[in-house]
């Protein structure tokens, strides 16, 4: 066997251990900071190893480190898993190591986004003629977005702000919800804007008040952008889309809608509801990496106007072959980056691996999974679910914030299951997101059980 293929055996070897271990490791080690340093570190060697022995040596002495975030006990955050398949084309993807940013780079690579982003746009049923950017997260997807709303409600008031700046610009008003993820104002705050200029009132699920929103723009003049989500980070729940459409429009306003996780809503006909008149937006942003489960990192931002988008983000080289006039699609004349992975190839297997139906299963599935949580934890004495369970997000506490924080360290160091804590309305919470494709209902069970068992053991209530 040659060396190259030898290493390449090996590693997906222990990659394979490491995914059928998922089931019995701890799912969050209590991790030793000085262990793991003393392991990893040390003098910068002068001298080449071998890189089989490296990587088994990585394996061993970063182990401790990793949390089975892939497994269908990680609940953390909002987390998705990684599907086989998608896994599979991730490691394609550095193994062809193409650069995505030209067509005249890699054509394989710029028309395979070519085909996944109407994929996506028409699955999350938005317009068919939307312009699209294949991103590193939710994060980038809104500084690409903000970055299109910018140029074209300024554009409106005859202001070129890829020209002249912002210094001299008509002011924008930037209006958002009390409940809006926190990568929100960072994106706002890349593209110059500052913080938002209005915060409208979210009711006890986290949604936007529809007559404060109204309220903010009417009547008003000038630029203006409105950003609103499909899932709120606690609870799953959602704007208004309809109302926040309706307000926007009265006013001329850009509609941003983060849908990172909850715009996946869309593809299950059960839940499709939730997402009413999204496709009446200017851009949307959304994460294949959350529930779609493909390997970090995978996100698209959509622009309705491709004029836009392309303007605040085309970019220009006397060196560079581009190929905009003969019909190509660079992937960089849409996204923030020059250089840039291949991220569309782990999409695209994703999709074309689940299919249409596949898709909306996997949504169903975790969303179940919810609920059951919902009814199987409201029998724990003491424990309170807060929010309607609408989609893939539990929120509950315990009487006290005392007991809610420790029946939460209870069941983190159990190794059982892990999720995070929040501070919902001004008390303790936890929070549950159910995104991982291989979550079972035995998984659910067994983290009710260390939910219950913790319970007693701390008698709680
Ligand atoms: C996760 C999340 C984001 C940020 O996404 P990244 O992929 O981490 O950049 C934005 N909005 C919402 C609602 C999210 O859940």
């Amino acid at each position: 066997m040659s060396e190259l293929r030898d290493l390449l055996t090996t590693t997906s070897e222990l990659a394979a251990e490491f995914l059928e271990s998922l089931d019995e490791r701890p799912v969050r080690p209590d991790v030793d900071v000085e262990a793991l340093r003393r392991a990893l570190g040390g003098p910068l060697p002068d001298t080449p190893t071998d890189p089989r022995t490296v990587l088994t040596e990585l394996v061993r002495d970063a182990d401790p480190g990793i949390t089975a975030s892939q497994g269908g006990r990680y609940f953390g955050f909002v987390i998705g898993g990684a599907l086989p398949a998608a896994l599979a084309a991730d490691w394609l993807t550095s193994t062809w190591d193409q650069n995505a940013g030209l067509f005249a780079i890699s054509p394989g690579a710029a028309v395979v986004e070519e085909v996944t982003g109407p994929w996506l746009a028409e699955l999350l049923g938005l317009p068919a003629e939307v312009t699209f950017a294949f991103v590193t997260g939710c994060q980038m997807a809104h500084v690409t977005a903000l970055a299109a709303a910018r140029n074209h409600v300024l554009a409106a008031h005859d202001w070129n702000v890829e020209q002249d700046g912002l210094t001299g610009a008509p002011p924008i008003t930037v209006v958002v919800g009390a409940q809006r993820h926190g990568t929100i104002d960072r994106a706002l705050r890349f593209i110059g804007l500052g913080a938002p200029s209005v915060v409208v009132q979210a009711d006890d699920q986290g949604r936007i008040d529809p007559a404060g929103l109204q309220q903010a723009l009417e009547g008003g003049e000038g630029p203006a952008i409105v950003c609103v989500q499909a899932g709120e980070v606690n609870t799953g729940a959602f704007d208004d889309l309809q109302a926040a459409a309706d307000a926007a429009s009265s006013r001329g306003a850009w509609l941003h809608v983060d849908g990172a996780f909850g715009m996946w809503a869309a593809t299950s006909p059960a839940h499709r509801e939730l997402v009413s008149g999204i496709e009446r937006a200017d851009s949307w942003t959304t994460d294949m990496h959350k529930w779609l489960n493909v390997p970090y990192d995978a996100a698209i931002a959509f622009c309705r106007h491709a004029g836009s988008h392309r303007a605040a983000m085309g970019s220009q080289a006397a060196y560079l072959v581009h190929g905009a006039e003969s019909g190509l699609r660079d992937p960089f004349d849409w996204t923030p980056e020059s250089s840039r992975r291949a991220r569309g190839f782990a999409t695209y297997v994703a999709l074309r691996s689940l299919g249409r139906e596949g898709v909306a299963e996997l949504v169903e599935h975790a969303c179940a999974h919810a609920r059951r949580f919902g009814s199987e934890l409201e029998r724990i004495p003491g424990c309170e679910v807060l929010n309607e369970i609408v989609l893939n997000q539990v929120l509950f506490r315990f009487p006290s914030d005392d007991e809610t924080d420790a029946v939460l360290r209870a069941v983190q160091s159990s190794g059982e299951a892990w999720m995070s804590g929040t501070q919902w309305r001004g008390r303790r919470a936890i929070r549950i997101s159910v995104s991982n494709w291989s979550t079972t209902d035995e998984d659910v069970d067994r983290t009710v059980a260390a939910f219950a068992a913790a319970v007693d053991s701390l008698a709680v209530a």
